[in-house]
């Protein structure tokens, strides 16, 4: 099939090249040249593993291109819409002008029978206002909205082999609507064929399928990092907690990390404008815990850089402070309301001299933190530190050998953001140690 992908961020490119790699023709357009000229030469703009080689290896088939020309998208038959949502500049609902600009340049290229496909993650109500816009438009096209659930760092597998399909469609007095259900169904042939679940409904539905997800996961995050604040009242282990509770499987052991929070492009502003969208449904109340799962998120940061302060009895002024880790997760460069940069900006805006150090988001964070101090290697990073913190847990600071640390730095002492170092072995190789929620 002839696809094309509106929109080529950390969604929108993955998607035109898994796409691609599914055996269809893809069109990506961006309004940014430099990330289309960067995908066009097979480099993906930001940090995906498996990326760059997926969008070779489709380029060099002749199945992907990319373009900033919307003309360039005629003759698809399924218009994907990737664009970013991001939170309003002025409070907690989504932008959606991105959305709507994106819908408004594809108006006159749509041909009747293509099919444009909301991937976004929006507001309730969003895709029936859509839908309208292009009916109001005339030209036989239709709208579905299909969800995007990929978790970046896993983004390619999760688009050519995901746990779940989500198709909104409308639905009107006959029912659900089957042309593009048979549409969707031939682009996501492969993963279909392999027994992947796909649930159709209404887009009302679909819509709240991806932020109902999105505040699940933030509310088991914050609900561990509640008890974490209590477990730090009174000298108990949520580590420990954590395991014990997720044994029963009606609870489950994964999202149950206490640490520094959730941060990234998706879950903070996901979840605030989920609450925007219920207060203005009339509905505020429903939703009124998320207020309080952000809190919670908000207030670990604080808790590690009150720990820091604590470290230097109440002023960190002058201290030389080596964080580890800026991206808000591991497997990825996107450090977007990230927790691991919040700290260590806050740390420098207190006096420090903070050096951060990251395997993948230093220039990300550069850009927009230039006032810290970057520096690549994790040796380096750490000579001369007199309190090293963890806040974002790749693989290479969970796995350092303690006693090489305590060699490098000026005064070992660590605080574990992510609860990821075992503190017997940090504590028995002379470190003083602080973890998230544990004795
Ligand atoms: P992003 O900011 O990385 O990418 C958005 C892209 O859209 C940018 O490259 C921008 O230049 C482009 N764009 C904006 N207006 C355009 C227009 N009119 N025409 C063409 N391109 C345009 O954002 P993202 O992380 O890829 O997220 C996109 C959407 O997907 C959001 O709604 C997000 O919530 C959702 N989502 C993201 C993820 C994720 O892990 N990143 C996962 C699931 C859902």
């Amino acid at each position: 099939m002839r696809l094309s992908v509106i929109g080529c961020g950390y969604l929108g490119a993955v998607h035109a090249a898994a796409m691609a790699s599914l055996g269809h023709e893809v069109i990506g357009i961006d309004v940014d040249p430099a990330k289309i000229a960067a995908l066009a030469d097979g480099h993906a703009p930001f940090f995906e593993p498996g990326l760059d080689e997926l969008l070779r290896t489709q380029l060099d088939r002749g199945a992907l291109r990319f373009s900033t020309k919307i003309a360039d998208a005629v003759g698809a038959t399924v218009h994907f819409v990737a664009v970013g949502t991001p939170q309003s500049a002025d409070g907690h609902a989504a932008d959606l002008k991105f959305v709507d600009a994106a819908i408004e340049a594809l108006l006159p290229i749509l041909a009747p029978g293509d099919l444009v496909v909301g991937k976004s993650t929006v507001p309730v109500g969003t895709a029936a206002r859509l839908a309208a816009r292009i009916d109001e438009h005339g030209s036989g096209a239709s709208l579905a909205w299909n969800p995007e659930f990929l978790r970046e760092g896993y983004a390619v597998q999760d688009t050519v082999a995901p746990d779940r399909f989500v198709y909104g469609v409308q639905r009107g007095d006959s029912g659900i609507e089957d042309g593009p259900v048979d549409l969707l169904d031939q682009v996501y042939a492969t993963p279909l064929s392999t027994g992947t679940p796909r649930i159709v409904t209404d887009f009302a539905t679909a819509e709240l399928v991806k932020v109902a997800a999105n505040a699940f996961l933030a509310t088991k995050i914050s609900f561990i990092n509640a008890m974490a604040e209590i477990a730090e009242t009174v000298g108990a282990d949520v580590t420990e907690l954590a395991d014990a509770i997720g044994h029963d499987a009606r609870i489950g052991r994964r999202f149950l990390n206490a640490g520094v929070g959730f941060g990234g492009g998706c879950l903070p502003k996901d979840i605030r404008a989920f609450a925007a969208r219920a207060e203005e449904l009339g509905r505020g109340d429903s939703v009124a815990f998320l207020r309080q799962v952000d809190e919670i998120n908000l207030r670990r940061r604080q808790r590690v850089v009150d720990r820091a302060l604590q470290a230097f009895d109440g002023s960190v002024v002058g201290r030389r402070i080596t964080v580890l880790g800026v991206t808000f997760k591991p497997e990825s460069d996107d450090v977007r309301d990230s927790p691991a940069l919040d700290v260590a900006v806050q740390l420098k805006g207190l006096g420090a001299e903070v050096i951060a150090t990251d395997p993948h988001g230093i220039e990300p964070a550069r850009l927009r933190h230039p006032q810290l101090a970057y520096v690549a290697s994790t040796t380096d990073a750490l000579a001369g530190a007199e309190l090293v913190v963890l806040v974002t847990e790749w693989r290479e600071y969970r796995d350092l050998d303690p006693s090489a640390a305590a060699q490098l730095v000026a005064s070992p002492s660590i605080i574990d953001g992510r609860n990821v170092l075992d503190p017997v072995a940090w504590r028995a190789s002379g470190w003083r140690f602080w973890g998230m929620g544990r004795p």
